[in-house]
């Protein structure tokens, strides 16, 4: 087969898809990509509060760690292509980085527009045939081989099809879950999906009072019973529905999955997890020394934002307005036992429309790992959020995407040269 009657098909414009077409058009074949939006890459364009956080500089085997949702399916993905092989092709493309906190790599612009810009140049220059506002609604196969695909438009042809349609969550960027019923309709099982780096909600009213506070150095324990059990330590935040924030995100996983299957969840916020709890008695009593002529709501303003003393207080059982000399040692014990464990009842999370990455997809089993070749429909390859893989946040998700999609571009022409 000559190098341009190798027909590749790529389905979604978004992360993997950008990067399976420009792979697949370098590499020799002639490359359409079908979007179903007006514009490619509406999600990467709002990654990393608008940055994009590409990918971490941290080792593979940390990406693997970092992603809940079936991350050994991706050592060979990242095998072939990791964070530096990515870096170095952006590089080589002309888009400087930067590396910060916790290994977050950025374009040095810290804009996401300029990463998406760049994939609409190359699209450009590998003279990729873009389809935009042209949905794809079935792959077409004929006896296991894929044959090409079909939109409102008509039939098109192809050699090998790429499917990149991402997941369920954040609808508006054109991710509304279509690769999942085209994947169920060449033969593929689709898992449940679910909400993966979420907020969650709790039944309580007062993190509504504190909405906006965020709170650094604590950690956050979720309990579905028996061992369900997990923490994070580091920083979250109250919002009008509940919390959110990098630990709750990191946890919202794990509750997602427990509330899916009918557990109830409890969570706790540890305030001062550096202290144990009679360490903590005596840092209140030297507190109370210092203020001993204050009334409690302005006892402890050196522990705690402002705005949550009252919170605090009343969980505690103890009026705001009390003098401090006047406090009972079992009270100052429960106000510490309040510090040390903040309890709150989760009812659930946000819905998926919100959910950063969706957890579930087509199931990777059915995947080849080395190639991404589905092992039902021959030249069908898969890649990115479709697939049954979610990370946490750190730029792992979008290395997923890239890798995935790289390799998938690759399979797809070797196989068919
Ligand atoms: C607010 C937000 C911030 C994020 N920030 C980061 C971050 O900084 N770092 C990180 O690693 N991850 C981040 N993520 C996650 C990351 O964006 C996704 O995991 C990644 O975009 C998945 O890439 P994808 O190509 O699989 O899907 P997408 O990028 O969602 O692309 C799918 C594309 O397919 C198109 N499509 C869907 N159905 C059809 C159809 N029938 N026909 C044609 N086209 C179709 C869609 O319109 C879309 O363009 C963030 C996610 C969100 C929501």
């Amino acid at each position: 087969m000559s190098s341009t009657s190798r027909k590749v098909a790529v389905i979604g414009g978004g992360v993997a898809g950008l990067m399976a077409a420009v792979t697949a058009a370098h590499e020799g074949a002639s490359v359409s990509l079908f979007e179903k939006m007006p514009k490619v890459g509406l999600k990467m364009g709002i990654t990393g509060k608008g940055r994009c956080n590409l990918t971490n500089s941290a080792p593979i085997m940390d990406f693997i760690a970092k992603t809940p949702g079936n991350g050994r399916f991706l050592y060979s993905a990242y095998e072939k292509f990791n964070n530096e092989d990515l870096l170095s092709l952006f590089h080589s493309w002309g888009l400087a980085t930067k590396v910060e906190r916790g290994g977050r790599v950025f374009p040095k612009s810290d804009d996401a527009q300029e990463v998406r810009h760049l994939f609409m140049k190359l699209l450009h220059q590998e003279k990729v045939d873009l389809h935009l506002e042209e949905p794809v609604r079935h792959i077409l196969q004929k006896e296991g081989k894929v044959t090409g695909l079909s939109t409102d438009k008509g039939t098109y042809e192809a050699d090998a099809v790429i499917l990149t349609t991402g997941g369920a969550s954040y609808p508006r960027t054109g991710s509304t879950g279509d690769g999942y019923a085209m994947a169920r309709e060449i033969g593929h099982k689709v898992t449940a999906i679910r909400p993966a780096l979420i907020p969650l909600v709790c039944s309580e009213a007062w993190p509504k009072e504190l909405q906006g506070i965020s709170l650094k150095n604590v950690t956050f324990s979720v309990d579905g019973g028996g061992r369900r059990k997990a923490e994070e330590f580091g920083e979250m935040l109250f919002t009008h529905f509940g919390v959110s924030g990098p630990i709750v995100l990191s946890l919202s996983d794990k509750v997602s999955l427990w509330i899916s299957q009918g557990h109830d969840v409890k969570g706790a916020i540890d305030m001062k997890p550096a202290l144990s709890l009679e360490v903590l008695d005596k840092r209140l009593l030297r507190d109370f020394e210092k203020y001993h002529l204050k009334q409690m709501a302005s006892a402890l303003v050196d522990l705690m934002p402002h705005r949550m003393i009252d919170v605090v207080l009343r969980l505690s059982g103890i009026p705001r307005d009390l003098p401090v000399s006047d406090l009972k040692k079992g009270d100052r014990l429960k106000l510490a036992g309040i510090l040390k464990h903040l309890p709150l009842t989760i009812t659930g999370t946000r819905p998926l429309s919100e959910a950063i990455v969706t957890a579930g997809g087509v199931s990777v089993k059915e995947i080849n790992p080395s190639t991404m070749e589905s092992k039902i429909c021959k030249h069908v390859y898969m890649a990115g959020e479709v697939l049954d893989i979610h990370a946490f946040t750190g730029g792992y998700n979008l290395q997923a995407a890239f890798s995935t999609g790289h390799l998938a571009a690759l399979s797809a022409v070797k196989e068919l040269s």
